[in-house]
């Protein structure tokens, strides 16, 4: 309670007074399944009222430790007071002009800090949007203008979104593709160095992995004909897999030697959740391009791609955009985040979560054979459950089970993994080191009762 929090004045505290959901929630939740489309799901039905620093307070006035932040998106936490300061004081000046019809200093300061805090020292250019899959996409269309080529090379177990185009871009069939083709053409997906299931072992996997990919990209689709190549540096909703030491520089020397253009795909894993700004910096990885989103603005969506200036000014002017890009209120609340990283030192801050939870999460495999593999870089750390450790086959039932039990218990957890058995924590940065131990009390216990 007494850890700074982002500004936000909600007691930092774990409060469970009715089953979860509770009897409020349950009544909202009829109300919503009436009127909303079956095909938005959500993980915990409880019914939000308010939200900051590492809790989210329901309507039944239970209050759960956040181990989500809304997928990546409150780094700051959900009411960080820099973020509300400055978009309340944009939101009563104006709400919106279109950046393409008359444009607002907000915009420009959002790009300036970009350039200014994405890897390398080259001249950069941005471009914002509202959605990570909208940013993804256009960093496709830049790359096609930049190289006059079509080809798309992905890897396997990646996510890039849900539109037409970033669908193609996903691995994962179930649920985010199922029934909803034809797909957008000219996609290649390749081999990543998912260290835990390789089958020659963690330590080959690297160069082999690289290797892989590069040969079916020369023989299946052909180099010259490459656009770009788009990874996550961390891959998020495929399952927290940090691809394997040497496999990202070899990829980039490939891209590089070949005149395609390196996409960073930081959607999940940039703005501190690594404990660097991007996580490709752990590598010393220079993207081409770099995509933002999810933690850039403090929860308003906002979405960027950043890269090289002359690859960034290949397309004609007209061809990006769109009416709400770099909306001025998400602009401002961009600004009130960034402002919090740096005051708060969120580095340094993810850096401590994972040596928290990386040194709790090991006592725990020790004594509980369902846990494969802890992995994670920062606050962005998972566990990888199987059913034995020999033949590594996943349990999802497992993860399900484990998810729900700390749910229960008034921690929020989430899942992911191409095999739907990977536990996902992602606190806001500004938890408190406290509730952050009470969290993995709590899936200690439930790990103890499966
Ligand atoms: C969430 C995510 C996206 C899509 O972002 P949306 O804002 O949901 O469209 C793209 N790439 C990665 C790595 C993501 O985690």
């Amino acid at each position: 309670m007494t850890e700074l929090t982002g500004g936000s004045a909600l007691p930092q505290e774990r409060r469970v007074v009715t089953a979860i959901p509770g009897p409020k929630s349950l009544e909202l939740q009829a109300r919503r399944t009436a009127t909303v489309a079956g095909g938005v799901g959500s993980v915990l039905p409880v019914f939000t009222t308010r939200a900051g620093g590492g809790v989210i307070e329901d309507v039944d006035g239970n209050s759960l430790i956040d181990f989500g932040s809304g997928i990546a998106v409150t780094s700051v936490g959900a009411s960080a007071e820099a973020v509300v300061r400055r978009a309340s004081a944009q939101l009563a000046n104006f709400t919106h002009t279109c950046f393409m019809v008359t444009p607002y200093e907000g915009y420009v300061e959002v790009c300036e800090q970009l350039a200014e805090l994405t890897p390398g020292d080259h001249a950069k250019k941005s471009a914002l949007f509202n959605s990570g899959a909208e940013a993804v996409e256009n960093a496709v269309k830049i790359a096609r203008a930049y190289t006059k080529r079509q080809a798309v090379v992905v890897f396997d177990h990646g996510y890039h979104g849900r539109t037409n185009l970033t669908m193609a871009l996903t691995a994962k069939n179930m649920p985010y593709k199922h029934g909803f083709g034809p797909f957008a053409p000219e996609v290649y997906r390749v081999p990543v160095a998912y260290g835990y299931r390789w089958p020659t072992g963690a330590e080959n996997c690297g160069p082999e992995a690289a290797a892989q990919a590069i040969d079916q990209i020369t023989k299946q689709v052909g180099a010259e004909n490459v656009a770009a190549i788009i990874i996550e540096p961390v891959l998020g909703e495929g399952g927290f897999i940090e691809p394997a030491k040497g496999f990202l520089p070899a990829i980039v020397k490939f891209a590089n030697d070949n005149g395609i253009v390196f996409v960073a795909d930081e959607i999940q894993s940039g703005f501190c959740r690594t404990g660097q700004w991007f996580a490709c910096e752990d590598e010393g990885i220079v993207p081409d391009l770099i995509t933002t989103a999810k933690g850039i603005a403090g929860g308003l969506p906002l979405a960027a791609v950043t890269g090289r200036a002359e690859i960034m000014d290949s397309a004609h002017a007209g061809g990006l955009g769109g009416t709400y890009g770099g909306n001025p209120v998400a602009c401002a609340g961009a600004l009130g985040a960034i402002e919090t990283m740096r005051e708060l030192d969120l580095n340094a801050k993810a850096k401590r979560i994972e040596e928290v939870m990386k040194g709790r999460l090991s006592v725990m495999q020790e004594k509980f054979p369902v846990i494969g593999d802890i992995r994670g870089r920062g606050a962005m750390i998972a566990i990888e459950l199987v059913k034995d450790r020999e033949t590594k086959a996943p349990a999802p039932e497992a993860a399900g089970a484990l998810a729900k039990a700390c749910h229960a218990e008034g921690l929020l957890v989430l899942t992911c993994g191409t095999y739907g058995n990977v536990l996902r924590f992602l606190p806001p940065l500004v938890i408190g080191e406290d509730l952050l131990n009470e969290g993995l009390d709590i899936i200690e216990a439930a790990l103890g009762n499966l």
